[in-house]
């Protein structure tokens, strides 16, 4: 069944509007398995809705149509329905009703042009929009289903969920399953894991690339005649890809890097704690960003300026005399000074340049060295020349302290 997205409005024409609501669609119809055939996108003018209509009902089976729903003389995406459906817009008793109340229980009155909203053509079956004032529409045709939703990004989700998702599995019953898994890898480069899994073909999957800087992100997909054959097809695959780059492979299960670490940390029942500098606190940042963070990461220090690496970690100012403040013996020294002053079971220590001034001949820009501090273990560093921008830089810090905490919870029995 060949679906059709049509996202209308002259700011996603102009570039003004990031067309996010295709995106946020695309990803969802396809990992649920439909087939998402065309894509098009169109300003305010009826005559070229009209076109796009027309394209539409001729080479797809369902079509979504997204934006101009709404009051403003510029929403004319009902009336060129009623129209081209021939039909008539016509006040639809049950959403003027809706309508009427949402405005009294936000204490507003009902004017000329929200009521514009409650015109549907006479044709379509109404489908709530319990998230705003706009209610959608669809109407049937030559076989044809056109489903008719407002453009507010929340609102085009929660009925894309409610009516769109549950309409398209009942007429697509007999589509083949299909199973997706996002498998992502750190530390080799695009290249390599290509010539790695060179050759690795089998019946029913397929292997798409997303190159997701500093990650590279498989998406193994496989399609047979039921959930559970298609779930083994992608499970051998990614037993295969895993006997050759298993290594550099974090997540076969989409997670992101600071999920598997959070996960590592709250199965071994250890406490992170970590000391930033270059990444001015962008490691704690991705930490804390999975919910529940606060069972295994007990704090975080920005200490940017030796005299906050001094005060607030004990870092000796000969140390950063003798080796400066971007060296091996600094991040040691930061990694086993916050874990031992936050009482936590691992340290770990960033500093770096991440330019683009600062560099010299012996730590050009890039340089950065991570020190790893655990309860039990030797203190250990290592040096890096990462590549790219400020942003870059500070971002591929973060992922290679993860990666080396990840690691590091992985052996530890
Ligand atoms: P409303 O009744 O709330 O006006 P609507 O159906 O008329 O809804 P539009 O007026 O076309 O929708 O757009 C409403 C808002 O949604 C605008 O801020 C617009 O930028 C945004 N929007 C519309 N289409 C998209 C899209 N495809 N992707 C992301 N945002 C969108």
């Amino acid at each position: 069944m060949k679906i059709e997205i049509i996202t209308t409005g002259d700011e996603l024409m102009s570039g003004l509007t990031l067309d996010s609501n295709f995106n946020w669609a695309g990803d969802l119809l396809s990992n649920l398995g439909f087939d998402l055939a065309y894509h098009t996108t169109v300003g305010d003018i009826k005559e070229r809705i009209t076109e796009v209509f027309d394209i539409a009902l001729n080479r797809a089976r369902a079509v979504i149509v997204t934006g101009g729903l709404g009051p403003t003389d510029d929403d004319l995406t009902a009336e060129v329905a009623a129209e081209y459906f021939g039909s008539t817009l016509e006040l639809n008793q049950e959403a003027y009703a809706k309508l009427e109340n949402w405005m009294k229980e936000r204490g507003r009155t009902l004017n000329e042009s929200n009521k514009k909203q409650a015109y549907l053509p006479a044709c379509s079956t109404m489908l709530d929009n319990k998230w705003g004032t706009a209610p959608g529409f669809s109407i049937e045709s030559k076989g044809v289903i056109f489903f008719f939703l407002p453009g507010v990004p929340r609102e085009f989700h929660e009925m894309m969920r409610h009516y769109v998702v549950p309409e398209l599995h009942n007429r697509a019953q007999d589509r083949m399953k299909r199973d997706m898994r996002l498998v992502k890898i750190f530390g080799l480069p695009e290249s390599e894991v290509a010539e790695r899994l060179k050759g690795l073909q089998m019946e029913g999957v397929t292997l798409g690339y997303r190159s997701h800087r500093p990650e590279i992100h498989l998406r193994v997909c496989a399609f047979a005649d039921t959930d559970s054959q298609a779930k083994s097809l992608t499970q051998n695959y990614i037993d295969e890809i895993n006997a050759r780059i298993g290594d550099y492979v974090f997540t076969s299960q989409g997670e992101l890097l600071e999920e598997v670490v959070g996960r590592l940390l709250t199965e071994k029942s250890l406490m992170l704690a970590t000391a930033e500098s270059c990444t001015g606190g962008l490691l704690a940042s991705r930490i804390t960003d999975v919910p529940g963070s606060s069972a295994y990461f007990l704090e975080g220090v920005i200490t940017y300026s030796n005299e906050a690496k001094e005060n607030m970690l004990g870092v000796s100012a000969s140390l950063l005399e003798a080796h400066g403040a971007v060296s091996a013996p600094v991040v040691e020294a930061m990694a086993r000074g916050v874990r031992e002053l936050s009482g936590s079971d691992i340290g770990i220590g960033i500093s770096g340049v991440a330019g683009p001034g600062g560099g010299t001949a012996e730590k050009p820009v890039g340089t950065v060295y991570i020190g790893f501090d655990a309860e039990g273990s030797d203190t250990i560093s290592k040096k890096y020349l990462f590549g790219g921008s400020r942003d870059q830089i500070k971002n591929m810090s973060s992922e290679t302290a993860l990666d080396i905490i990840m690691k590091f919870l992985i052996t530890k029995i």
